[in-house]
């Protein structure tokens, strides 16, 4: 296996209908990498690239309208294409209170996600708000980590307004950098690079033992050279592969880190060792692998 993709839409019908408000947005941006697409075709493109995947659920009903794309629907993924996808990302409307905590435990406990995944601009919501904190009370409980988007964001890119979409509510600091803080035991990753806040994004996983960062979204060659230099020094340790799929394909965003020229031994901590650690993912990695095995 040739690397984890921590960051992964898997944009079939459903995904794309629960997309619906912003998907016609989304599409000029992306030139159409946005286009639905048969289950059989993801699982394809990660076959192909010799990747696992960790799909993310979508859940933005308050702030963005849409419909769901479930946690059930994301579970159903991982036991039909086990060699493909790990155990996902849920998401759970922040706005759904203590309904959304019911639903967040079902997710992790019932139906075995990984995690869950948190979209601030499109969501409509500042993590650091203590309405918010019996959500990360909950996730730190449970033991399972939270993927929560930083910096700016695609969806609403060029439209009037952003679509109303508001890039304050991903600056990490005070966002990420409080809920840390505040949830010492809380395994958070940000993700992407938090342009154009990369530095704040930088010092925050420095200074807080359980913030990661997931690099996806953005190819090398446009990727912030602060965290590119630190990715192969003080943050080696914590820095995720992930791709951002559809919108840039794993196998891709390989042969261009690969291009790079890091020294010995980063590559291989970007593209699995350090997910493996931070996500706990040895025994899911084992079983997808020997599925795998099965299926070439
Ligand atoms: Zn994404």
């Amino acid at each position: 296996m040739r690397a984890i993709d921590v960051h992964v839409h898997p944009m079939n019908a459903a995904y794309a209908e629960a997309s619906g408000p912003f998907m016609e947005a989304a599409q000029r941006m992306f030139k159409g990498r946005f286009a639905a697409r048969p289950d059989e075709t993801i699982v394809a493109d990660f076959r192909r690239d010799d990747c696992l995947a960790i799909a993310i659920a979508w859940d933005a009903e308050h702030g963005a309208g849409g419909s769901v794309f479930t946690n059930e629907q994301l579970a159903g993924l991982t036991r039909d294409y086990p060699d493909v996808f790990l155990p996902g990302w849920g998401m759970v409307d922040p706005w759904r209170g203590r309904k959304g905590l019911e639903e967040i435990e079902h997710a992790i406990r019932g139906l075995g996600l990984m995690g869950m995944k948190y979209q601030p601009p499109v969501q409509a919501f500042a993590p650091a708000d203590r309405q918010f904190y019996p959500i990360w009370d909950l996730m730190q409980s449970l033991g399972a980590p939270v993927l929560i988007h930083c910096g700016t964001t695609a969806i609403g890119a060029g439209e009037p307004g952003g679509l109303g979409f508001k890039l304050d509510y991903a600056r990490p600091i005070p966002n990420l950098d409080n809920v840390a803080a505040d949830f010492p035991r809380l395994n958070i990753i940000a993700a992407h690079p938090g342009w154009p806040w990369t530095d704040e994004l930088i010092a925050v996983a420095i200074h807080k033992k359980n913030v990661s960062i997931d690099i996806s979204g953005w190819s090398p060659k446009y990727f912030p050279p602060t965290l590119k230099h630190d990715m192969q020094r003080r943050l080696q340790d914590k820095v995720l592969f992930g791709s951002d799929y559809p919108g840039w394909s794993p196998g891709q965003c390989c042969d261009e880190w690969e291009m790079e020229g890091f020294k010995p031994g980063i590559i291989e901590k970007l593209f699995s060792e350090n997910a493996i650690r931070i996500l706990n993912l040895s025994s899911a990695v084992e079983k997808a692998t020997a599925a795998r095995a099965k299926v070439v």
